[in-house]
């Protein structure tokens, strides 16, 4: 580990993002660097499990994490934007909801920025381009990976986030585009509700008029009929029985440790997911 008490004016940031990951670096550095500022991003659409988690993190942690948004909403910058839905090729939430907030929260003074990248992914993360933060990854610099994550998690007393237990593998917005079909129809099982106001999104915006669908070129009300859920259930069964039977591939330390592999995610937001 780096000397992270080199310099008494430079402030030690940790990003929360509601997952797992974030929340195992927070209890993993308790006490460990001095005066700690914890943030997090909030859009003022996350699910309710990621702000009960981030509660229970603040007591375990004995302080606040702040948000560093301050009021600001995803509802509103969208407004900025006429309405057009980010999309993974439009990523404007990540830039205003997740990067921006960042950077005006450190402003201009030295900050370490400690960032939940394990060492058992191959991702890079979020890195500013602003000289004054400098990125560190205290996992990946010693060798924690997804099974110490998890021993981390529940020997704190904290575990995990109760949105893993219906299947939701993502923190962030409820309604983000990189959810796989499957969490789809979780959410609409799980927080019915939920599932309604992001249907309220798909309507043709302000600036060219196009509709855009959260779920690729499905709408949420076609992928809620039945039959389609249904369909996208078995699917995604067949799926995990074909994982299952390459459970060969499953590395060695997981299977020691007597824990599930996380498989790696196809996409997502590196800066909202971890
Ligand atoms: S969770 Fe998804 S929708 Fe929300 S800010 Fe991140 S990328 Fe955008």
């Amino acid at each position: 580990m780096p000397d992270h008490k080199e310099n008494r004016e430079t402030r030690h940031i940790l990003s929360l993002s509601g997952g797992k990951d974030s929340a195992a670096l927070a209890v993993h550095m308790r006490g460990r660097v001095d005066r700690m500022e914890y943030i997090f991003h909030d859009t003022g659409k996350e699910l309710p499990e990621t702000y009960e988690y981030l509660e229970k993190l603040e007591a375990y942690l004995g302080a606040k994490v702040v948000r560093t948004t301050f009021g600001t909403t995803f509802d509103d910058i969208l407004r900025r934007y006429g309405g057009v839905l980010p999309s993974n090729h439009r990523r404007w939430c990540t830039k205003m909801m997740k990067l921006k907030p960042f950077e005006d929260y450190v402003g201009d003074g030295p900050c370490i920025n400690y960032v939940a990248i394990r060492a058992d992914e191959d991702r890079v993360g979020y890195i500013s381009h602003k000289p004054n933060i400098k990125a560190v990854f205290p996992f990946r610099d010693e060798g924690i990976g997804y099974p110490d994550v998890v021993r981390i998690l529940y020997e704190s007393g904290i575990g995990l986030p109760s949105f893993t237990e219906w299947g939701r593998s993502r923190s962030g917005c409820y309604f983000c585009f990189y959810q796989q079909k499957i969490e789809w129809v979780r959410l609409k099982q799980m927080h019915p509700d939920l599932y309604d106001q992001a249907k309220t999104y798909e309507k043709p915006n302000r600036v060219n008029g196009n509709v855009f669908f959260w779920c690729k070129n499905e709408s949420l009300e076609n992928l809620e009929r039945p039959e389609r859920t249904q369909q996208i259930i078995e699917n995604w069964m067949k799926t995990q029985e074909r994982q299952r039977q390459r459970r060969k591939d499953v590395p060695l330390a997981a299977v020691l440790a007597g824990m599930d592999y996380e498989p790696p995610t196809r996409e997502g937001c590196l800066i909202c997911q971890l």
